[in-house]
């Protein structure tokens, strides 16, 4: 069977918990990447059951997650983490959170995956229009919001939608000309378009 890497699930209201359900539904083992500030309580929640009932399958089984990883993937390596992120106490309790270092972990872990889908983004001032947007927030949002393997984007990054600035919609331009090479990862680009806004948090923090 198929092992798959969620990068961006913290709740079960987001594409890559419905994802990570599709796939497990066909058979893959799932494994999950957590944004570090928002593992405690999503581990807790999962561990308290909260989601049970998002966990169901169409079998009546329930989707298991075999690990979740703490992440943040605007950082590659420890040396790239500035000291008040390090010393930051929704950081200090976890460690090895970086990029390389969960891939090196995953790799430690399971030796290999066969699925990876980037399911993050993050607009600090997504609410604000581009030509209001600080250039630390422009690139804060190319940063968290690009990814070169299976991604998810939003029609934005080709025609205007008020609402959608701080850069989000240049990264999604960015993240789709990345995209571009990987044949498949088009089909889900296409299918995003096409279903409109998904009320994930991400999507609220919009007003969306
Ligand atoms: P979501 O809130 O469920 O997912 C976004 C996740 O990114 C969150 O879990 C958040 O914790 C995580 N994250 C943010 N910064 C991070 C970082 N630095 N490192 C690691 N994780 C980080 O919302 P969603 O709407 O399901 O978003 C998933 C993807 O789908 C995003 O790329 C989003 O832009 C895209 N998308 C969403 C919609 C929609 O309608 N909701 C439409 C088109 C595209």
């Amino acid at each position: 069977s198929k092992r798959a890497f969620i990068a961006g699930v913290a709740d079960d209201n987001g594409y890559g918990w419905a994802i990570a359900k599709s796939l497990a539904a066909a058979g893959a083992e799932i494994l999950v990447g957590t944004w570090v500030p928002a593992l405690n309580i999503f581990e807790t929640s999962l561990r308290r059951g909260k989601f049970d009932e998002s966990r169901v399958l169409p079998d009546g089984s329930l989707m298991e997650i075999t690990k979740v990883y703490p992440l943040d993937a605007v950082f590659d390596n420890p040396d790239d983490v500035p000291e008040d992120i390090k010393s930051n106490k929704r950081y200090a309790g976890s460690s090895n959170w970086t990029v390389k270092e969960v891939a090196e972990s995953v790799k430690q872990d399971f030796g290999s995956i066969d699925i990876l889908v980037h399911s993050l983004a993050n607009g600090p001032e997504v609410s604000k229009p581009l030509l209001e947007t600080s250039r630390n927030g422009y690139l804060a949002a190319l940063s968290a919001s690009r990814g070169s393997s299976l991604s998810l984007t939003y029609i934005a990054s080709e025609r205007i939608i008020p609402g959608y600035g701080g850069g989000m919609s240049s990264a999604k331009a960015a993240l789709e000309s990345d995209t571009r090479p990987h044949s498949f990862a088009r089909y889900i680009i296409h299918r995003i378009k096409s279903t409109g806004p998904l009320r994930s948090r991400a999507a609220k923090a919009i007003g969306f």
